[in-house]
């Protein structure tokens, strides 16, 4: 028999050594918050530079932990990008707030893997007890509650939430029609993800359909939709699935989601609501509007983890009927069986997502959830909406700058009248210079700026700081 001569290795960080090392951890993540405000929003370093700062080879022996915290604010920390900067404005905001932050770090504590009820029985009923309550903190539809046919899981992302919902739609289809017989549909404006999710699951290029919108609001034209699926099934194919966007992400567009259902039923096909950013602003009960619709939706996905105070990865998301989805992704392994998932007594969250393994992402949702209160998320929301309207305000009166699209929440898209290359000269001197980040987008082929509000510390003097940019800029 092999003898190992002292295979009993002793880790470096002692219990006692990651107590101190840990609380030198909160405090630095605290200091960090408090100074984010001064920092370049946008990191300027060049391509490379963070990697050639980096030692070639790993170390052969362990390292001071002091000394590993040095480098990340010497070599990493000016490769930073700070999300949560009250002075970022680009894509859409990524909450984390200290509950969330204490949620994830408590997660990576316990280590669990959620794949089965089994496996960690809490993981999965916090899970289906948080996905209910957004139920009520949202005003979504009773459909996806867990104790009928339908129910709610927590994803990586809403782009693995809509490769499912293709997944189970491709299902419904089974048997009758061939794969490369099926065509899926979304407006010109939804996220890239529908067609990276239609590509994953083998559907070529010509089997996805990008439908026009309108020019002023930016929603789906729903006319074009029924004409391109009656196309469609005339060349002997079979539309499955129909992604409509509740808030785009170029200009938070709402598609019609009532026309698009009518047809969607009308054809049996598939209707996934993509609500990532927008689907938060339900908390409060004003801004349902983000919901119209909902209850006629085979799925809906949207994202705590833009602008519900809760730190990347927390994606909801709700399906009507769960059947076509588990048929489309359950495989029972005989190293998995188990008895309560044999008498299904209990869901095994596995057999509704991509992978296997799973984080316990239910509790940093809790600790939000319970921490704010419906009261104060509805709160955080509507202070962001408030800073929107008065920025586009702001905007409408310059001379020099346009609105473009309407702005139901806390998105303001707008343009310099002097064309594309202004545009574009604005944004990046703006970037540039550090104060404040924001993007562009195009919209009926133009350049337009977007201002998204919605990171946790942002007030209305950093909206009014680089309201103050641009017009001096302009
Ligand atoms: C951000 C966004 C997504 C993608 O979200 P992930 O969770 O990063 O996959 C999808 N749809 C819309 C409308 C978005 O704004």
């Amino acid at each position: 028999m092999w003898q190992s001569p002292s295979m009993s290795y002793q880790p470096p960080m002692s219990n006692d050594e990651f107590r101190r090392a840990g609380h030198e951890m909160i405090d630095w993540i605290a200091d960090y918050w408090e100074r984010v405000e001064d920092l370049p929003v946008l990191s300027q370093v060049e391509p490379g530079d963070i990697r050639a700062s980096l030692p070639t080879s790993p170390p052969e022996s362990g390292e001071a932990w002091s000394d590993i915290m040095s480098d990340v604010d010497e070599l990493i920390m000016p490769g930073i990008t700070h999300w949560q900067s009250p002075n970022f404005f680009a894509y859409f905001p990524a909450n984390a707030s200290p509950p969330s932050v204490l949620g994830e770090l408590m997660s990576a504590g316990l280590g669990v893997q959620g794949m089965l009820w089994a496996t960690s029985p809490a993981c999965t009923e916090l899970e289906t007890h948080m996905m209910d309550w957004m139920i009520d903190l949202c005003g979504l539809p009773d459909r996806f509650r867990s104790g009928g046919a339908g129910g709610g899981v927590i994803q990586d992302s809403a782009s693995s939430g809509a490769l499912v919902a293709i997944l189970a739609a491709r299902e419904r289809t089974a048997g009758q029609w061939r794969w490369d017989e099926l065509v899926a549909y979304s407006s010109e404006h939804a996220h890239s993800s529908m067609i990276k999710g239609c590509k994953i699951a083998g559907l070529t290029e010509d089997q996805v359909r990008s439908i026009p919108s309108d020019p002023t609001t930016h929603a789906m034209d729903a006319q074009a939709l029924r004409r391109a699926m009656e196309e469609d099934i005339v060349a002997g194919r079979r539309p499955f699935f129909v992604q409509a966007t509740a808030g785009t992400t170029s200009s938070t567009a709402f598609d019609p989601v009532h026309e698009i259902a009518d047809i969607c039923k009308e054809y049996v096909a598939w209707l996934h609501l993509d609500g990532a950013f927008a689907g938060a602003a339900a908390v409060a009960p004003e801004f349902r509007f983000v919901n119209d619709g909902l209850e006629r939706v085979d799925s809906y996905t949207f994202n705590p983890h833009k602008w519900l105070l809760t730190n990347f990865d927390c994606s909801m998301f709700f399906v009507a009927d769960r059947q076509p989805m588990i048929a489309a992704l359950s495989v029972l392994p005989e190293y998995l069986r188990n008895a309560a998932s044999d008498e299904g007594a209990v869901v095994d969250y596995r057999d509704w997502q991509i992978p296997l393994g799973r984080r316990f992402r239910a509790l940093k949702l809790w600790f939000v959830i319970r921490t704010h209160g419906a009261e104060g998320l509805a709160n955080f929301v509507r202070s962001h909406v408030d800073m929107a309207k008065n920025f586009e305000a702001k905007i409408e009166a310059h001379p020099q700058y346009e609105i473009v699209a309407p702005t139901p929440l806390s998105l303001v898209t707008f343009r310099h009248v002097g064309g594309d290359a202004d545009n574009e000269r604005i944004r990046d001197a703006i970037n540039n210079g550090g104060e404040s980040y924001i993007t562009h987008t195009k919209l009926n082929g133009q350049t337009v700026l977007r201002l998204a509000i919605g990171a946790v510390r942002t007030e209305q003097r950093h909206v009014d700081a680089t309201y103050n940019l641009l017009a001096a800029l302009a």
